[in-house]
Parts: structure tokens; sequence; C-alpha cells
């Protein structure tokens, strides 16, 4: 198995793009550095009573084109590059998609999974407390990730607005909508993806009533299995997987039925009329369009060349590594690349943003009419990139994307 630096790759992405652009050095280094961040430890009385450390991350990698944007992920394997390389891409995801907002990531290196509610309520409004004076609606706004939620977001938001003494609800979005959420945050960065999905098949004639499968069972990846019948009015869903395996049915498996198993179960394991099938076999299965929404690298040299996918769909951030790129290329596989496929959820919390500056609030069907007008946009941006340079899509993407903020930098006189 491939062991692969993130933020490495990231910096490699910025690097060929800027080679496309004749951009000048310093210019290219300052795209591929973070402009700030910081690395700082946070403590929380445990239930045991005893006090336990926790190692947490804020990178704000570039904020030219406006404050900076990007959700906050608790997991036992973050480190400062996974952090530096998620913020990196969070900078070209609004800027593909034109938003007037710049790129950040957090994470807390810890296992959600082992700790209770209180434990996780301290831990996040301690985040808040290392973080006050760097966050704000005018700075930087964090928004969930992998293993954070809504509820997340509230009690940050309350920390915040309780340091600050002011109500200020557009420092974090994707909250719960009582608390100045949006109205269709919840499958944002599903729709996003499969409204890039039914982009393709329009332009590239992929039938999107064929089989799908889709790797990574959580937030992402649920919507995902939900909206891709609904927005393209067919298609069977044969797999799924998870952190724990896969399961799989030729005859397709309930989108619905599989979200409430796993509600009630914790798990995709044993839904019932599914066989297991070895967890990262899902990615070689003969299907129309395979949807990564698990975590980074997982399509890579030594599984991509039994990639059977006519679309792949990337939901996850970084879900393929560079190798796997250029495999996947030369097999003709169209690659929706993660920094627009997973752009809905920024776009609607942009939504969110501006609907909490003037409290007035938006309905479902306005919410998903501009996020649809945003994605189908940027997907058509992107595809004239590719004839213009001859270029695969994402490095047609970054191109778009590392233009719109090398321009803003230059404005602003910073490069
Ligand atoms: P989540 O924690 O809700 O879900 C992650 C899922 O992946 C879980 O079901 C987990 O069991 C599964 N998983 C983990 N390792 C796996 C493996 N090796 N094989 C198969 N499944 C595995 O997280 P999420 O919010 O759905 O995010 C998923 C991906 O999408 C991440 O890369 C995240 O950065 C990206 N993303 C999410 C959003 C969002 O709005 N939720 C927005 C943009 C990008």
């Amino acid at each position: 198995m491939e062991s692969y630096n993130s933020f490495a790759v990231a910096q490699q992405q910025v690097t060929d793009a800027a080679r496309l652009l004749n951009l000048d050095e310093a210019t290219v280094e300052f795209l591929r550095w973070p402009q700030r961040e910081c690395s700082f430890t946070l403590h929380v009385k445990m239930d045991s009573g005893k006090t336990k450390i926790f190692h947490a991350y804020r990178v704000l990698h570039n904020h030219a084109r406006g404050p900076a944007k990007g959700g906050i992920r608790f997991h036992p394997d973050e480190t400062i590059d996974t952090i530096r390389a998620l913020a990196s891409w969070m900078t070209w995801k609004t800027a593909v998609t034109d938003l007037p907002l710049g790129g950040a990531k957090g994470g807390i290196r810890c296992d959600p999974k082992t700790m209770s509610e209180r434990e996780l309520e301290t831990l996040s409004r301690e985040y808040v407390r290392a973080l006050a004076e760097l966050i704000g609606v005018d700075r930087d706004i964090p928004a969930p990730d992998v293993y954070t939620n809504p509820q997340t977001m509230a009690w940050m938001m309350d920390e915040y607005e309780t340091i600050t003494r002011r109500h200020h609800p557009g420092v974090m979005t994707d909250k719960p909508q009582q608390v100045g959420g949006t109205e269709g945050r919840r499958d944002a960065t599903a729709r996003g993806g499969v409204i890039a999905v039914r982009e393709a098949c329009r332009m590239y004639g992929f039938d999107p009533t064929r089989d799908y499968a889709i790797q990574g069972f959580g937030n992402a990846g649920q919507r995902a299995a939900l909206l891709h019948q609904e927005i393209l009015g067919g298609g069977r869903l044969v797999a799924v997987s998870d952190s724990r395996g896969a399961m799989w049915s030729a005859a397709g498996l309930d989108p619905k039925e599989l979200v409430m198993h796993k509600l009630k179960t914790g798990s995709i394991l044993n839904f019932p009329g599914s066989t297991p099938i070895p967890r990262d076999s899902l990615l070689g299965l003969d299907v129309e369009v395979l949807y990564p929404a698990a975590l980074e690298n997982s399509i890579t040299k030594e599984n991509a060349e039994a990639v059977k996918a006519k679309v792949i769909c990337e939901l996850a951030n970084g879900p393929t590594t560079p190798e796997a790129d250029i495999i996947l290329h030369k097999k003709g596989v169209h690659v929706i690349p993660d920094i627009l496929a997973s752009a809905g959820g920024v776009t609607v919390s942009y939504f969110e943003m501006v609907q909490d500056s003037y409290s007035f609030f938006w309905d479902e069907t306005l919410v998903h009419e501009r996020l649809d007008a945003r994605i189908e946009r940027a997907y058509r941006t992107i595809q004239e990139a590719v004839k213009e340079k001859k270029v695969h899509p994402r490095l047609a993407a970054m191109v778009v994307a590392v233009a719109r903020v090398a321009q803003a930098s230059k404005l602003r006189g910073w490069v």
C-alpha cells in the first residue's frame, strides 16, 4: 500500500496548475503554503476524572478571495499535514465554485467513538477557547467534517458567542436550523456531487440509470445513495462500504432501508438481502458511477487498474493518489474532481453565512436552485478548461481555481 503525504500531493497539484498558467516563482511558493497555521494542545477532564491532552490544529491556507472557510475533523489519525492539505483544497474548492471565500481546515486528534457526549462538548468548547481570536464571520468560519456534526457546531458557536458577548451565528456553518442553520445543508455535499454527475451524463452521454456504488456510508455517502436516484431519475445502488466492510446485491440495495439499517445498527454489515464482499473490492465493480465518500488516498496505483466505473464522483477529499489519477485518465475514466464534486457543502455553508448575516432565511427550493446553478456553471467552466488546456479534469479544475486565487493575491499586492 502506498503511503501518501496528502499535503505533498496538494502542493504538487498547485505546482502543476501554476506551470500551465506561467505563474512566477513567488506566486507559486505563496500558493503552495498556508498563510497561517496553529498547532496547539487542549486539556479535557475526562469522565474518569483524569485529564487528557489532545493535539489540535487550525490551518488557514489562503484568504485572498474572502474570509477562510473549512471544516473541523475529529479523527485519531489527524496530523498537521492532513489539515494543511485539506485547507489547501478548501481554497481551490471555494475558488472553483467562485465563492467569495478562502480556505481553511481544522482538526483534533481524538477518537470520538470512545468519548462521551460530555467529553466531546468540553473538547469542542476548549477548541473554540483556544482559537477565539482567530476565527469569526469576517476571518475564518469553521464547519463540520469527519466525525463532527451540527451539534458540534452549536456548541462551538455558543462558546464563541459566550466569549465575544455577541450573537454571531455565521461564525460556524452547518448548525441546527433552530440556531441559525440553513435549509438544504444536510445533503448539500452529496447533492452537489450528484448534480455534477448529471452534467457529466448530459455532456458526455453516461447512463445515469445504470448501477452505482458508494465507498463510505457516512454523511456524504448516505445522501448520495438517496439523491442519485432522486436527481438522476434511476440507477441501481449495487454496493456500499463503510470502515467495517462492504455489502453487495446484484438486484440493488434500497437506499432508504440501508440508511435506516445503518442508523439502527451503526453499520451497513448484515443488511438483509445483500452479500458481504471484501471491503475494497467495491472499487473494482462494473458500475457506471463510483462515489468515493470515505477518506483520502482510497484509489491508489494498486487498485486503480481494476476500476471499471465510467464516472468517479469524488465526494471525499483527496480520495485518488496522483499515480492512480494517471492510470484512471489513461483508462478513460471520467473523474469529477473532489474540489468540484464535494463543493456542494461549502456552497450551501456560504448560503448559510449570507442568511445569518441578515437573519432572513430562504426556503429549501431556493437553496437547491442556487446550489444547482453554481455547480452546473463550475462543471461547465472546468470542461471548457479541459478542452482549452487539453488536460484531465482535476488539473483543469486546479487551473481555474489557482488562476482566480493568484489574480486576487496579485490585486491585493501580496505577490
Ligand atoms: P462521515 O464520518 O460521516 O463518513 C465517513 C464514512 O466513511 C463512514 O461511514 C466510515 O465508516 C467510512 N469509512 C472510513 N474508512 C473507510 C474505508 N477505508 N472504506 C470504506 N469506508 C470507510 O464523513 P463525511 O462527512 O461523510 O465525509 C466523507 C468524506 O467527504 C471526507 O473525505 C470528507 O472530508 C468529505 N467531505 C464531506 C463534506 C460534508 O459536508 N460532510 C463536505 C466535503 C467533503
